[in-house]
């Protein structure tokens, strides 16, 4: 592997042989990411990455297009098929791109969004303070009614929704562990005239591989999503419209020109193997073993006696309240994990009464562990080992780090997936 860069660049060698390292080594249960196949990688890292494309297939500003045309194409259909969209745009650079272009197409500057709390579970692109995005439209919010369920305050949603008239219903989250009410949220959005969209970076693979519900039986109308979550791509962004071309039209033109120049041709062509991939009926099994995985997770952590943000999990991710459980910070927890193999972020978790730097809880899940072939017993043995750092501490570290190595070993990361 990297012979050429080996040779022509020591130092960069020298990066990308630790993180192979490092990736093989330890667990990785953070919920967003996973491990691609080596036909996602040979896509990303072939010649397509020499190409300009601005514009899309058949209408391109640039000749020479015969290939990239071909691979924008298969990746569209794929897409449409994966997720039973009428539209699909493969440009987004990634999910935040994905979600500033569909703001973008559906609002003037200044209109209004109404999306998940951030620390019920929101994401930074759903208008955190931090980000440019919030200073061009006005995000408002809906929370949990029950923490300890997860429900949503949908009667409290249907209120401000008619008072505030968001233009976007936004559903959709990075840290939350329950499905939705679908039905509901599309009432809601019908009921106020706002477009139905669900960002669903996080399950957009549990959603193709059909382990969770897809929001487009429900009358969603557009799903933002990135490619490299559970949908086990390249990092990038996706946007499907269920429906509407008009909807379409709009949303093409504002990832390009809009926002974006150039799309990423060699992306594009791993997102299309990777939507070959997720069609393979082997992909359902996956996206079927990750929920069981994580069920399986948060019953051994429930036993343990944590507190789990929304009572358990339905998708592929926990959130566990540390601090009340253990006296220790979701920053502590993260460390201390790290040091025994085990990589994962701490969280804030639903009014947190610690600081975001160093919030109560931390956030883990199933879906790189189910790519290297564990299945339930492996997933339990793995929340058993966090449990033991998490109670004992340093003093656990070094045992429980010789464990996660064995078991890392035993499962090695896969180069394909049958
Ligand atoms: C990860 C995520 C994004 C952002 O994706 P990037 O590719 O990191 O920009 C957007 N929305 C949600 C809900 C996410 O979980």
């Amino acid at each position: 592997m990297y012979e050429h860069l080996k040779q022509g660049d020591a130092e960069v060698f020298v990066a990308l042989d630790g993180e192979e390292k490092r990736e093989a080594e330890g667990l990785e249960l953070i919920p967003s990411e996973n491990y691609v196949s080596l036909a996602v990688r040979e896509a990303l890292g072939s010649v397509l990455t020499n190409k300009y494309s601005e514009g899309y297939p058949g209408k391109r500003y640039y000749g020479g297009q015969e290939f990239t045309d071909q691979a924008e194409t298969i990746a569209i259909e794929r897409a449409k098929q994966l997720f039973g969209a009428k539209f699909a745009n493969v440009q987004p650079h990634s999910g935040a791109n994905a979600n500033i272009a569909l703001y973008m197409a559906l609002m003037e500057p200044g209109d209004t969004v109404m999306g998940m709390d951030l620390s019920h579970g929101g994401h930074l692109t759903h208008g955190h303070p931090v980000t440019y995005i919030s200073k061009v439209f006005n995000f408002i919010r809906y929370k949990m009614k029950d923490v300890s369920t997860g429900e949503i305050d949908y009667d409290e949603m249907l209120e401000v929704a008619k008072r505030e008239k968001p233009k976007v219903l936004l559903a959709g989250y990075s840290a939350y562990s329950r499905e939705l009410d679908y039905a509901k949220f599309v009432s809601i959005a019908r009921e106020v005239g706002a477009v139905a969209v669900m960002d669903i970076s996080h399950i957009a693979g549990l959603i193709a591989g059909k382990a969770v519900k897809n929001p487009f039986d429900y009358g969603f109308d557009v799903m933002t999503s990135t490619t490299h979550k559970t949908l086990r791509g390249p990092r990038g962004g996706i946007i499907l419209t269920r429906e509407s071309e008009e909807l379409a039209k709009k949303i093409d033109k504002a990832v390009f020109p809009g926002l974006q120049g150039g799309p990423l041709m060699n992306t594009i062509a791993a997102k299309a193997v990777c939507f070959g991939e997720a069609l393979k009926p082997s992909f359902e099994a996956y996206a079927k073993q990750v929920v069981e995985n994580a069920s399986a997770m948060a019953i051994a952590f429930q036993k343990g006696g944590v507190r789990l943000i929304a009572g358990g999990t339905s998708n592929h991710l926990i959130l566990a309240d540390v601090w009340s459980s253990f006296g220790i910070s979701g920053h502590e927890a993260e460390t201390l994990l790290d040091a025994a193999g085990m990589t994962l972020n701490k969280n804030v978790i639903a009014d947190d009464t610690r600081k975001p730097l160093d919030p109560s809880g931390i956030r883990f899940g199933t879906p790189a562990i189910t790519s290297r072939g564990m299945g339930r017993v492996e997933a339990t043995r793995v929340a058993e080992l966090m449990l033991d750092v998490l109670k004992n501490g340093e003093s656990s570290v070094e045992r429980v780090r010789t464990e996660v190595k064995e078991l890392a070993q035993k499962f090695p990361i896969p180069e394909s997936f049958a």
